[in-house]
């Protein structure tokens, strides 16, 4: 598959991701019974992510978005910038944030910290690609996926300057 100058090759097979995914429902359901929590999808990657996973729940959540970006190319920038979001009120609840991949966790870092502005109750994290090794910030992910090395991948709501962002697996560039 080739997107602009690169060329991609299936890396992670829909059938593992869906599996990943109702994993984390099922512990998401398990954990918030008895809540009612927010669910904030990190856009753009976050929103074929947060649409399927939201189909498995099977407690009320309420749903809300943020956008930030901080990827320029395959490259993190280090600086994230949030370009809309977080307008709801979120005083006294649970809130969910739902991320595509964590990489080096300064997005997560950022959101959290505005998150935490808003007094919530609580919030926690759910992620469906981690990337230990290239962490540069610890962060606590209670709800992980698949774990994955220091590549870069497309697909499943994830992009390449702006494209592949439709296909059900997820890709690898080519070595
Ligand atoms: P972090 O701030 O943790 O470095 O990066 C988080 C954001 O960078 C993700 O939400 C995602 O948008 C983007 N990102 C990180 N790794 C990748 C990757 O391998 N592929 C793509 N397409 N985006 C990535």
């Amino acid at each position: 598959m080739k997107i602009n100058d690169k060329t991609f090759v299936p890396y992670i097979r829909e059938n593992e991701l869906q599996e990943a995914i109702l994993s984390i429902a099922q512990a998401i359901n398990r954990d918030y019974a008895d809540r009612k929590p927010m669910l904030i999808a990190v856009l753009n990657g976050a929103f074929m992510f947060a649409s399927d996973l939201i189909k498995c729940l099977d407690i009320e959540v309420e749903v809300s978005f943020v956008k930030v970006k901080s990827y320029e190319g395959t490259q993190s920038s280090g600086k994230v910038k949030q370009l809309f979001g977080l307008d709801a009120p979120l005083e006294g609840k649970d809130v969910i944030l739902l991320e595509d991949i964590v990489d080096t966790g300064h997005t997560v870092q950022y959101l959290i910290k505005l998150l935490e502005e808003k007094k919530p109750a609580s919030i926690s994290i759910a992620s469906l690609l981690f990337k230990p090794d290239a962490l540069q910030i610890p962060v606590d992910l209670q709800y992980k996926g698949i774990e994955i090395p220091n590549i870069f991948v497309v697909g499943y709501g994830l992009d390449y300057d702006g494209f592949g962002r439709q296909y059900k697996e997820i890709y690898c560039l080519e070595e």
